[in-house]
C-alpha cells in the first residue's frame, strides 16, 4: 500500500465543518482543493503524502464571485476557468482573466483554483501579479473568527504565508480597475501552454492629460515571492509616455528586479525581460485600444 492509500480523507459539507475539522487537532489536516499542485507533490515525492486530507473542492462558500461593498470579491475555491469567463472579472480585474487563460491547459484550469495558486505561495503563481497590482486583501477564516490581510502581508516569502494551522482562505477582496485604467498580463514561458512562467506579470495604468496618473506593477519569478515595484511605479507617476520615460523604466526595473538563475532561466535573463515587460506594459498604455 503506497503513503497516499493510508491518508484519511475529510469531506466537509460547508465552511462552518471544514473549520471545525482544522480546530480539532484529532481531525486536522492538509486542504486539499484542485489538488492540481499537491496531488503533483505528493506523487513526485516533493512532500510527504499527509495523514489526513481536508477536501474543501464544491465548498459553495469559496464559490462565488461578486461585488461587496465596491471590492470585487473572489471565493477560494473558484476555478481558472470559472476566472477566465467572469463577466464581472473581465470588467473589473482584467489582467486576471487574462491570467488564469494561461495557466496550464482546460485540464488544470478546471481544477486548479486561485486560492490553491495563493495557498500554494510559489513565486511562480500566475495569479499573484494580477492580485498585487489590483491591492488584493486576502480574507482567512477560522472557528476563532475572520482576519483580512493584504496580499504583501499574507505571503511571507517561498512557501511561507501567514496561515495558521486552523485557518483557511475564504476570498480575496480586490480593488476594481478605476474607470478609464487599463491593465495587461504578460508571461514567458518555454511554450505558449502547460509551461511554468520563467517571468509574468500584471499592470494597471492610467494616463490622464498626457501623464501618468496611476502605475501598478507586480512581476513574479523574479524574486522568493511575486513583487510590486514602488521605485518604479513612484518614478512614473506624472510622466509622459515618451522614448525617454521608456527607456527609463526599463533600465530601472531591471537594475531593481534580484532575480535568481533555476532550471526554467538565467538570473540575467529574468533582468533583461523584466525590464522589456515593464516597457511593454507602458507602451500598451499608451496605445489607443
Ligand atoms: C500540468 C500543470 C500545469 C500547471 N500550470 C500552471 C501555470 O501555468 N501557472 C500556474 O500558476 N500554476 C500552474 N500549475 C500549478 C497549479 O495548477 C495551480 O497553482 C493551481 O491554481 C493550484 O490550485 P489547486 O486548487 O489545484 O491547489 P491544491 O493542489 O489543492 O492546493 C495547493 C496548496 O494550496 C493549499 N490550499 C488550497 N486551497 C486553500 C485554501 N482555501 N486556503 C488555504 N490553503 C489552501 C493546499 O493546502 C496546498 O498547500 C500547474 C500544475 C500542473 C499539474
Amino acid at each position: 500500500m503506497s503513503a497516499l492509500e493510508q491518508t484519511e480523507l475529510l469531506t466537509p459539507n460547508t465552511l462552518d465543518e471544514a473549520l471545525r475539522f482544522l480546530a480539532d487537532e484529532n481531525t486536522r489536516g492538509t486542504l486539499l482543493c484542485g489538488g492540481t499542485d499537491l496531488m503533483v507533490q505528493w506523487e513526485a515525492g516533493v512532500r510527504p503524502a499527509p495523514a489526513r486530507v481536508i477536501n474543501i473542492k464544491g465548498l459553495t462558500e469559496l464559490s462565488e464571485i461578486k461585488m461587496e461593498n465596491g471590492a470585487l470579491v473572489i471565493g477560494a475555491g473558484v476555478t481558472h476557468a470559472a476566472l477566465r469567463h467572469s463577466s464581472l472579472v473581465i470588467q473589473c480585474a482584467p489582467s486576471l482573466a487574462e491570467a488564469a487563460a494561461t495557466v496550464g491547459g482546460a485540464q488544470i484550469q478546471a481544477l486548479g483554483t486561485i486560492g490553491g495558486s495563493i495557498g500554494n505561495a510559489s513565486p511562480a503563481s500566475d495569479m499573484a501579479p494580477s492580485l498585487l497590482v489590483a491591492d488584493a486583501i486576502a480574507e482567512l477564516a477560522s472557528v476563532r473568527g475572520i482576519r483580512k490581510v493584504p496580499l504583501p502581508k499574507f505571503i511571507l516569502g517561498y512557501r511561507k504565508l501567514d496561515l495558521a494551522p486552523d485557518e483557511l482562505i475564504v476570498r480575496f477582496h480586490l480593488a476594481p480597475m478605476p474607470v478609464g485604467a487599463k491593465e495587461n498580463w504578460h508571461k514567458l514561458g518555454p511554450r505558449a501552454a502547460q509551461a511554468i512562467s520563467k517571468v509574468m506579470g500584471s499592470y494597471r495604468g492610467k494616463v490622464e492629460s498626457g501623464r501618468i496618473s496611476l502605475f501598478a506593477v507586480a512581476l513574479g519569478s523574479v524574486a522568493p515571492t511575486a513583487v510590486r515595484l514602488p521605485e518604479i511605479e513612484q518614478w512614473l507617476i506624472g510622466r509622459a509616455i515618451d522614448a525617454e520615460t521608456l527607456k527609463g523604466a526599463e533600465k530601472r526595473t531591471s537594475d531593481i528586479v534580484k532575480p535568481i538563475a533555476d532550471i526554467r532561466s538565467t538570473a540575467e535573463y529574468r533582468r533583461w525581460v523584466s525590464g522589456r515587460l515593464v516597457r511593454g506594459f507602458l507602451e500598451h498604455l499608451a496605445s489607443p485600444s
